[in-house]
């Protein structure tokens, strides 16, 4: 059958065209839906507050559409890290469109914001989140808020704006190369309120690996003074690589109050009945963390459109 949807003879087969359109609409329906019942679900789940105690036996399996990612490769034009007094935010400019996610268990699009850091007194007690139990020597949070809401802060007053990323770091045994430029900047950084600019060539997929699937869901509040923020929590299952003396020098750090900037992790919630997904999983379900990858980072969505635009046919 030829593309357009007749056969050889010349004559029009339009039945399994149509059936095919059809059960592809269908599909993209029930899709639709569950990203909807998602955002729904958190009517009645987002006041359970984060960070909760994640295990990969005690959740719910659902198909999602493939997480899409845009500009996360695009080395940024300006990039800057900054000591709030309780955490170092990264904050980035780009030249053109910064970096979105959508589809997944989104119904628009989702700008990112900064991405920030949660650490601890010592490598035994640094993640917020807790996989299986155990607790990580660092995380890093990746906001993104809906771009209908035009910023974070109006996004954050809003039943489905903030959208976070969360990564699990891993000790390593040597330094952790991509982190090595933010690191040297945390010594210009070390009074709170100080910010510092990066001369880095690195753009955010180094530190947000893409994943289309194979991660958690789920709904938490962010308490901020008795304020809660209404958030729904990616979690990657491929963690970041980082070596004891690189977490060693976020410790380094001082608050508002000129005090070490020893930790700075929300304490752990209980999980209250809640849903818990795990999207699109791989086989590999023994354990909830997945081992650092060594690979490179999977190909964004507009790096998968420029290779096919800029495709050429070779001359035979
Ligand atoms: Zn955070």
């Amino acid at each position: 059958m030829s593309s357009d949807g007749s056969d050889a003879s010349g004559e029009e087969t339009p039945i399994d065209g149509q059936q095919e359109d059809e059960w592809q609409n269908i599909d993209d329906v029930v899709q639709d839906r569950r990203a909807e019942y998602i955002i729904k679900l958190g009517d009645e789940e987002w006041q359970y507050e984060a960070p909760i105690d994640l295990n990969i036996s005690k959740m719910t399996r659902i198909e999602l559409n493939p997480l899409m990612w845009y500009n996360h490769d695009i080395v940024p034009k300006k990039m800057k890290i900054t000591n709030t007094g309780y955490t170092v935010i990264l904050s980035a400019k780009w030249q053109r469109e910064r970096p979105y996610l959508i589809d997944g268990p989104f119904t628009g699009k989702y700008v990112f914001s900064q991405l920030h850091f949660h650490w601890g007194k010592n490598e035994m007690v640094g993640s917020e989140h807790y996989l299986d139990g155990c607790c990580m020597p660092m995380e890093l949070h990746a906001v993104h808020f809906k771009a209908d809401y035009l910023s974070q802060e109006a996004a954050s007053r809003e039943k489905d704006g903030l959208a976070i990323l969360v990564y699990l770091f891993r000790l390593l045994p040597s330094p952790n190369p991509t982190l090595v430029s933010l690191v040297d900047g945390l010594s210009r950084i070390q009074e709170a309120g100080t910010s510092t600019r990066l001369s880095t060539s690195e753009a955010l997929v180094n530190w947000t690996r893409p994943f289309a699937g194979d991660y958690f869901l789920y709904w938490g509040a962010l308490n901020h003074g008795g304020e809660k923020q209404r958030v729904l929590w990616l979690v990657s299952r491929e963690p970041i690589g980082i070596a004891q003396e690189q977490v060693a020098r976020f410790r380094t750090l001082y608050d508002v109050n000129n005090q070490p900037l020893l930790q700075n992790c929300h304490k752990l919630q209980d999980r209250c009945g809640r849903s818990l997904f795990h999207v699109n999983p791989s086989g590999k379900c023994s354990y909830s963390l997945l081992p650092v990858p060594r690979e490179p980072p999977p190909l964004t969505a507009n790096q998968i459109v420029d290779m096919i635009e800029n495709f050429q046919v070779p001359d035979l």
